[in-house]
């Protein structure tokens, strides 16, 4: 069976502040961030009639690559519901599409082409999966281990939502230890991102911080690169391009109110999906 280590715990200093940051983007160079913690459950439990795997979401999708993954490991087919497909990727092959396309993905565009059986394990879009919190919970073990280990006091939890799945199971567990998780929606506006705590737990909400602007999801915002490239530049860790530009202008936004608290950030993985990102981006800003 196959097991994790426990992911690093790095300081960085942002706008003449301390911040720790938790590198679940170190945890396995082909299975790592939230996904990894998410799919946990899957990939250490034995399922001895499955065969298959359905699942649906956007063609670049870190879900949709991470499934390929746990496919692959567990000898599974692997039907891909996508929304759509654009020509010049179908002709051009990059990114998470590219790589989940190595590990054996088969492309489908409904629900009819992968008829559910018995053999079928079904995972929602994104993997918001009740089993998430099998994962989700040994993060949040190691944040309590390090927590006590180093009398970290006022300690705050810091992540970015797209289902929202990751910060809620953090945030009940936390809950125990009065650690307060802060996350903002990258998905749709806040009540969407309610209405999706609310589809798996009814209580112990993690507190969602809003942005002054409103962004679509998968859009691209010159501040999202720039805030993206100076973290880069400043710190040497690459994030996510989708959704940790959104994480951290969400705690340049709220730098004072955040300011007595000890701010552990969640890097969640994702770098894979940076690749088409980044295409687009130099497209769009080539001079910043
Ligand atoms: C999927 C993903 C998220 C969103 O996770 P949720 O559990 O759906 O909120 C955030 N960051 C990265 C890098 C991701 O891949």
């Amino acid at each position: 069976m196959y097991h994790y280590t426990h992911s690093p715990i790095t300081t960085i200093e942002f706008n003449h502040q301390t911040l720790y940051i938790k590198r679940d983007d170190l945890l396995d160079k082909d299975f790592s961030g939230n996904k990894a913690r998410k799919l946990y459950y899957y990939l250490t439990h034995d399922f001895p009639h499955i065969t298959k795997v359905v699942s649906e979401g956007s063609i670049q999708s870190n879900a949709m690559y991470s499934l390929s993954v746990l496919c692959k490991r567990k000898g599974w087919d692997f039907l891909y519901i996508a929304h759509s497909l654009p020509s010049f990727l179908a002709s051009n092959p990059h990114g998470n599409y590219y790589e989940a396309l190595q590990n054996g993905m088969k492309v489908i565009f409904s629900k009819e082409e992968a008829p559910i059986d018995t053999n079928t394990l079904w995972i929602e879009e994104g993997a918001r999966e009740r089993e998430a919190q099998w994962g989700i919970n040994l993060l949040a073990q190691e944040i309590v281990e390090w927590q006590q280990a180093n009398a970290i006091g006022n300690l705050a939890v810091v992540l970015p939502s797209g289902t929202g799945t990751t910060a809620l199971f953090l945030q009940k567990y936390l809950s125990q230890y009065n650690i307060v998780v802060y996350t903002t929606p990258c998905v749709g506006d806040e009540s969407y991102l309610i209405e999706q705590f609310n589809s798996l737990e009814s209580r112990l909400h993690p507190t969602v911080l809003k942005l002054d602007k409103k962004y679509h999801f998968g859009k691209l915002y010159r501040n999202n690169y720039a805030i993206w490239k100076k973290l880069k530049a400043d710190t040497g860790i690459e994030f996510d391009l989708l959704y940790d530009p959104k994480g951290w202008l969400m705690i340049e936004q709220y730098q004072e109110f955040l300011s007595d608290k000890t701010l552990l950030y969640i890097h969640q993985g994702g770098l894979m999906g940076n690749e088409s990102m980044l295409r687009r981006y130099e497209r769009k800003y080539p001079n910043l």
